[in-house]
């Protein structure tokens, strides 16, 4: 379901991307962890192209994302293809990003309308069940400034997920979080998780990397320094690198 071959990415001079492969089945959930600075956020928001890319190839479901080739040349596509293509992957981010003056139902139901041309009353009772799968049913009229941090990102979870994306990108979703709701969020993915759902996750929660994934990621300078399962990486590090930052991050 995603494909990343050689990928590099330059923020002028600063090469922060400097060739990364990776390959994920449908049912995968990797995570990527490393140091700050390491380019886990770069690598996520250049698969929904967030992020442009100047040299190697992101597919998701066999397409090539953001451009093609045309005699040879790469071109980059039209907007209303990306805007289609970016269709493809749910996000959810560190800061929730959810419209302030619409209850959680409606920020739910706004990309099923608008994108999915769903008709309204079943974009109700999808956006209706979605919350109910994060545990806010109760709470669906809420705006997003009447929700704990906790309640809020649920109800980014749900609006990304609604979508029925092929692949979802989290991205840190617990790091804004207070310590005592982390694990209410943590909860909802891991339930995603056991339903089969395909993720790539940048997280800085090592326990919840090791129990959920099938395979870890360790960014290293703009690079993959390891990879593997996750009883490898985390109990059998091969580099000095990840070892001092698996001690450093406990
Ligand atoms: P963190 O765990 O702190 O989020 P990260 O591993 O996700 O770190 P990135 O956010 O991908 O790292 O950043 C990688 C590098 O790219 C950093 O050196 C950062 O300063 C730089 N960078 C990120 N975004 C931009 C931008 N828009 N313009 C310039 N430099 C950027």
């Amino acid at each position: 379901v995603l494909e990343i071959r050689n990928l590099h990415k330059r923020f002028g001079q600063v090469e922060v991307l400097k060739g990364i492969d990776l390959t994920m089945q449908m049912g995968d959930v990797v995570s990527l962890i490393g140091s700050s600075g390491s380019g886990k956020t770069t690598l996520l928001r250049c698969v929904n192209l967030l992020e442009d890319y100047e040299e190697g190839m992101v597919a998701v479901a066999g397409e090539q994302i953001g451009y093609t080739e045309r005699n040879g040349r790469r071109v980059r596509l039209r907007e209303r293809e990306i805007a289609r293509q970016r269709a493809m992957t749910g996000m959810a981010f560190q800061h929730f990003n959810l419209f302030p003056h619409m209850s959680a139902i409606r920020n739910v139901m706004l990309g099923l309308v608008k994108t999915r041309k769903m008709a309204k009353d079943e974009a109700y009772a999808t956006a209706e069940s979605w919350l109910e799968r994060v545990g806010m049913a109760d709470r669906k009229d809420h705006y997003p400034g009447q929700l704990s941090g906790g309640q809020q990102q649920r109800v980014a979870i749900a609006r990304a997920i609604a979508m029925n994306p092929q692949l979802m990108l989290f991205d840190e979703v617990t790091s804004a979080l207070d310590p005592e709701l982390v694990s209410e969020v943590l909860a909802v993915i891991k339930g995603l998780v056991a339903d089969g759902m395909t993720m790539l996750l940048v997280t800085h929660e090592m326990q919840f990397a090791h129990d959920v994934s099938n395979k870890v990621v360790f960014m290293q300078d703009g690079r993959i320094g390891e990879e593997g399962p996750p009883d490898q990486l985390f109990y059998n590090p091969k580099s000095e690198r990840l070892a001092a930052f698996l001690k450093s991050s406990k």
